[in-house]
């Protein structure tokens, strides 16, 4: 599971998150909500051990592990992945290659034989017909040119072929279509199971009505003000954040 306790952060000096208290057991779905700029992906960066976000306090474990003491990359092979608003565009990089690549250093790491080309393009395909997605997407080169959904289709089939143990994807205020909150609903739900734990962040309601959480948390400066079933998602669907961040305060 993932257990994080009164943790802090800083970007340029700044006190983004001010005690974040969460724990999401093993096989379990949890989103977070919460209003712009309340810290949504500042946790998720944090979490991923991107640049420029310092910890200053509390802890961060996956199964026992402390992920904050971790490489980025070694968070992956940890089992960790994290989905992100803006994808990268690699022109020149073949999206197969990407991926086997990013799946053998996972391997590795783990100390699994590595796949070859033909052993790895067998598994994607297995994947991609599982996802109802078309095989091109492995010959283009990563991202480039792909539309908003399709983007959102590769980040999926990363995370199929990857099969993370604990995922955490950042949906928030990225204006993704109904389509595309389809295409992410179903790639997580695809994956749920007792073996992956997710992490969905998102500032609204609707990815909800696709992927049913099994708590929802709600995130307003830098902390969590209330946890409760899907239907926390519902009521502020209905009465907004202010009145729930009135309410807390
Ligand atoms: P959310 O994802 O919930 O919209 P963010 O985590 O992106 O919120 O941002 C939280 C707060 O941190 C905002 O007030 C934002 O302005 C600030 N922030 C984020 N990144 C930076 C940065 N690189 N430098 C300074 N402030 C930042
Ligand atoms: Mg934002
Ligand atoms: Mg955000």
């Amino acid at each position: 599971m993932l257990e994080i306790k009164g943790l802090t952060a800083t970007v340029d000096g700044k006190e983004i998150l001010k005690g974040i208290d969460l724990v999401v057991p093993q096989g379990e779905v949890h989103a977070i909500m919460g209003p712009n700029g309340s810290g949504k992906s500042t946790l998720s960066y944090v979490l991923s051990g991107r640049e420029g976000y310092e910890v200053t306090g509390g802890s961060a474990t996956y199964d026992g592990q402390d992920l904050l003491a971790l490489a980025p990359e070694e968070r992956a092979a940890a089992g960790l992945f994290l989905a992100f608003q803006y994808p990268v565009e690699l022109p020149g990089v073949g999206n197969a290659n990407f991926m086997r690549t990013a799946l053998n250093a996972v391997r590795r790491a783990r100390g699994e034989p590595e796949l070859d080309a033909v052993q790895f393009l067998k598994r994607a395909r297995a994947e991609l017909r599982r996802l109802s997605m078309a095989d091109d997407m492995l010959k283009r080169n990563v991202n480039v040119g792909f539309s908003g959904g399709e983007k959102k289709r590769n980040e999926v089939l990363q995370m199929a072929i990857l099969r993370p143990k604990l995922a955490i994807l950042d949906e928030t205020d990225s204006g993704l279509d109904i389509d595309a909150l389809k295409i992410v609903a179903e790639g997580v739900n695809a994956l749920r199971g007792p073996d992956f734990t997710a992490v969905v962040i998102t500032h609204y309601q609707r990815l909800l009505d696709h992927i049913v959480p099994d708590r929802v948390h709600v995130l307003a400066d830098g902390r969590i003000i209330r946890s409760g079933g899907p239907e926390l998602a519902h009521a502020l669907e209905a009465g907004g954040y202010a009145s729930m961040i009135a309410e807390a305060a």
